[in-house]
């Protein structure tokens, strides 16, 4: 997922202390591993042993996703196929399987019911964590045997690599966002530019530091730790506005909640999924249909943010490409390729 989903909803270091005090059992399946208190009071200790495996499942990933995505395949049978492979490979989903279509850049996951089927410039974002240690990654396909897809699928993943290339502890994030959008300029698109790559720590996506997919003048440089770079090319203006609702919500708030279905649902999202990004369609799973009553209710008393669609606004393709990194001090690694 990018970075501009988490405009609305900081994580709950930030948010303080409603969260805090609650509890999610089953999220980190090893029992001897520090909480999430502890962690918070730590802050910067890498379990880079878990980051590195959440890559690996994640890179395995990306090999059988391009033997499942064909057009006409439906995206509920894709990102279904996806979460549970993730699994099988013995990580979790750090996030519902973004399937977001030619001009909606991201944020859009099937719905329980979704009938839409893959086509036209499909880009598949996902993630993995193992404990809470996250890997990120996302690829484009063009299903419709289109040079200009191909030509902007190529601008991401070359912008892509031509910044891994170049990043390293100490560098400034606007260099990299500067080789960003002279590699997607010189392919004859655009960067998105409110779009942008991120941070990541333990259960915590989008951890506070942005890396722009263009040259922003600001004078912050890469620490060490991990980060998700995910370029987007455009033939259009280079902007996404937010659409309609995605069914991906976070949890920004514990307060209390009268009704009894959406109580269970707060308590099941806290133990599952923590502050990680969540769909309804896995709530239906859960409990059933009657469960998107209990939802609405969590998102009007500020339990739940809801994330919208993020739409190109010239209503142009859009391509996006993906990976996961730790810096250390003399070195780089992509977790997820
Ligand atoms: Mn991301
Ligand atoms: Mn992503």
């Amino acid at each position: 997922m990018t970075e501009k989903s988490y405009g609305g909803a900081a994580p709950f270091r930030k948010q303080g202390k409603n969260l805090k005090n609650m509890e999610h059992k089953s999220l980190v399946n090893d029992k001897n591993l520090k909480t999430e208190r502890e962690m918070a009071e730590n802050d910067g200790e890498l379990d880079k042993a878990r980051v590195l495996r959440a890559g690996k499942i994640a890179s395995q990933l990306r090999e059988f996703v391009k033997q499942i995505v064909r057009p006409g395949v439906p995206l509920l049978e894709i990102a279904e196929k996806i979460e549970s492979k993730t699994a099988e490979l013995g990580g979790r989903p750090a996030f519902p399987v973004n399937l977001s279509i030619n001009d909606v850049a991201a944020h859009y996951t099937p719905s329980h019911d979704d009938k839409t089927l893959a086509h036209g410039l499909l880009k598949v974002d996902f993630g993995v964590h193992v404990d809470g240690w996250i890997a990120d990654t996302a690829m484009s396909f063009d299903l419709e045997n289109s040079g200009e897809n191909r030509k902007l699928i190529e601008a991401a993943e070359k912008a892509l690599e031509n910044a891994i290339k170049i990043v390293k502890s100490g560098a400034r994030l606007r260099d990299i966002g500067r080789e960003i959008q002279k590699t997607i300029e010189a392919h004859g698109a655009y960067p998105i530019i409110n779009l942008s790559g991120h941070s990541v720590s333990h259960l915590d996506l989008h951890a506070g530091t942005t890396i722009p997919n263009y040259d922003n003048e600001s004078s912050e440089i890469f620490d060490e730790g991990v980060y998700a770079i995910e370029p987007f090319a455009t033939p259009g203006n280079g902007r996404v506005y937010d659409g309609k609702p995605s069914g991906i919500y976070e949890l920004v708030s514990g307060r209390n909640v009268r009704s009894p279905i959406a109580r269970r649902i707060l308590d099941f999202i806290t133990e599952e999924y923590y502050t990680l990004p969540f769909c309804s369609r896995w709530i239906v799973e859960k409990f059933g249909q009657s469960a998107l009553f209990g939802l609405k209710q969590l998102e009007d008393n500020g339990n739940l943010h809801q994330f919208e669609q993020l739409i190109e606004v010239s209503h142009r393709n859009v391509a996006q490409a993906e990976h996961t990194i730790i810096i250390e001090k003399n070195k780089v690694e992509v977790t997820t390729r």
